[in-house]
């Protein structure tokens, strides 16, 4: 299988009104283990490697990206990759002018934190930017919380106001607050589905649910049926993946070769990225 753009696995999510989800890489070990979950339910998908886990492996985009292409490419599933929460100008720059030599076929940028005239002249100018080469960008309106530790679920988007943030910046899929937020680790979110529902027709491009791990498998799943078209999933694989390493630490004391927690460890993100590929996404 050769690798999948992020504007084909949506496009195929619009055409039969279902979502895909984007998980986020941290290691090697997330991109193996999503992959291999993927693979078992059959599933699409796209590996995302954000801003944060860009800096965590010291700045360098290439490694981790190109890591996570070369698993994506030689899997069975069609797996895209993306770039998330680029808040960073010059990473966006360099992510952009990277981006096909990686494998990376899509982008967020992310100036939801700025007020709405700079996060619209921001993302103006990388959409274009963007576009010169066919990425898919993605963008935020409406701050979804939890980024920085406090969650905000009071955050909504507007309707109208998405409507005509997407027709200045030309965005290509939208992030919205509809209710969730980021790192939360136990799923109580309720989502605000009438709020979706009227984005959904309001909005004319796909629109993206973060904060995913908070919400319930059953509310995604009306979320979808209401208009989400592309769910992203972080937290939950790493509650799994740290559960897993703190069993295995705490199982045997003496434990030296990283191989064993860190298997166990991706073991549980193929479990997570199979579950909810297999509830939310596979025919
Ligand atoms: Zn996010």
């Amino acid at each position: 299988m050769t690798l999948a753009t992020t504007g084909a696995l949506i496009a195929d999510a619009v055409r039969e009104r279902g979502a895909v989800i984007a998980f986020n890489v941290i290691s090697l070990e997330h991109a193996e283990g999503i992959v291999a979950g993927l693979e078992s339910s059959g599933a699409p998908g796209i590996l995302q490697i954000s801003e944060n886990a860009i800096r965590y492996h010291g700045g360098r985009l290439a490694p981790i990206v190109a890591a996570s292409r070369e698993i994506a490419a030689a899997s069975s599933s069609s797996v895209a990759i993306h770039l998330d929460h680029v808040q960073d100008l010059s990473l966006a720059r360099a992510g952009i002018a990277e981006a096909w030599p990686l494998g990376v076929s899509s982008i967020m940028v992310d100036a939801a934190h700025l007020d709405y005239a700079e996060n619209v002249a921001v993302t103006a100018e990388l959409v274009a930017e963007a576009h010169r080469t066919s990425l898919w960008v993605e963008a935020e309106l409406g701050e979804i919380g939890g980024k920085n530790g406090a969650h905000a679920p009071g955050t909504r988007t507007d309707p109208y106001e998405a409507a005509a943030f997407v027709a200045e910046t030309r965005v290509d899929g939208l992030a919205v607050a509809v209710g969730s937020s980021h790192a939360m680790t136990t799923a109580t979110a309720d989502l605000d589905l009438d709020l979706i529902e009227r984005l959904a027709e309001t909005v004319p491009v796909p629109l993206v649910l973060h904060g995913s791990s908070g919400v319930p498998t059953k509310v995604l799943r009306d979320a979808v049926a209401r208009g989400i078209r592309k769910i992203n999933v972080g937290t939950a694989l790493n509650v799994g993946y740290t559960d897993r390493v703190r069993a295995s630490l705490a199982a045997d004391a003496h434990v030296t070769d990283p191989r064993r927690y860190l298997a166990p460890a991706r073991e549980a993100v193929t479990e997570s990225a199979a579950r909810l590929s297999a509830l939310l996404v596979a025919p």
